[in-house]
């Protein structure tokens, strides 16, 4: 089951809890890491011993830059979960690619998402890794080690199990190469980092023009359509899109 931590910042972050243990999306900021902490403190039978993967939905600053701090928290066997490709950006093989549309589509979403900053930690991140800018590129590296991550995929494969819970690692690049979704076809959600966002009061989706590639982004919509058939839409910014039919088609592509 997917929780929305509602006080993790510009980022929404999430804990999915399963018989295995906890998982968390997405601690993007320290604000985040220690909003992820307060909330598995609260939950029920709940531990942060619990925690047993952390995962990126891609390498961008705002959902990586907590995963230090909190993996600091979690057991030694706990790992980070990145799709295959950022290994070449860890290493500085492949440059981070940057992104289009910054006048038309970022600058309006980065005001809405700034609704949810609360308090100075929200805007401080561990390193300045994942910055999409000319000259941050590959120069700074995550602060956890090589060792706590597990790169996923390989093989050509789209889709794949991550042996938690029932949940599944769809890829879908366009706002990034690297990008990822997790679904659980049984529970019927999906956690689909900036694919979509949900920042208008209209709690509609859309898909989100802020990407390395827009023509991606639209093959990755339709192959969720039609392959999945999610309840709760869990968007990288904002609120929840839930339908009981099919979350997917109150997204607005244009
Ligand atoms: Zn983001």
């Amino acid at each position: 089951m997917v929780h929305p931590v509602l006080d993790s910042g510009l980022a929404r972050s999430y804990v999915i809890s399963s018989p295995e243990g906890l998982a968390v999306v997405d601690p993007g900021s320290a604000g985040s890491a220690e909003a992820v902490i307060a909330f598995i403190g609260g939950m029920p039978g709940r531990e942060m011993a619990d925690v047993k993967w952390i995962v990126a939905t891609h390498f961008h600053i705002d959902h990586i830059g907590g995963i230090g701090i909190l993996l600091r928290r979690c057991p030694e066997d706990a790992k980070v979960l990145l799709h295959r490709k950022i290994r070449d950006y860890i290493s500085g093989k492949t440059p981070l690619p940057l992104l289009k549309n910054w006048l038309a589509a970022f600058f309006p979403t980065a005001a809405r998402c700034f609704r949810y900053v609360r308090r100075p930690s929200h805007l401080w991140f561990e390193s300045l890794a994942g910055i999409p800018l000319p000259g941050f590129g590959n120069r700074f590296r995550p602060p956890f080690r090589e060792e706590r991550i597990c790169y996923l995929g390989g093989d050509d494969r789209v889709r794949y199990g991550i042996g938690f819970g029932g949940w599944e690692v769809i890829e879908t690049p366009g706002h990034t190469e690297d990008s990822i979704c997790l679904y659980h076809q049984g529970r019927r959600e999906l956690i689909c980092g900036d694919l979509i966002l949900n920042l208008e009061t209209d709690s509609a989706g859309r898909l989100n023009r802020f990407c390395e590639n827009g023509v991606k982004v639209e093959k990755s919509f339709r192959i969720l359509c039609e392959t999945t058939l999610p309840r709760a839409v869990f968007p990288g910014h904002g609120e929840v899109i839930r339908d009981d039919e099919n979350a997917l088609l109150r997204v607005k592509t244009r």
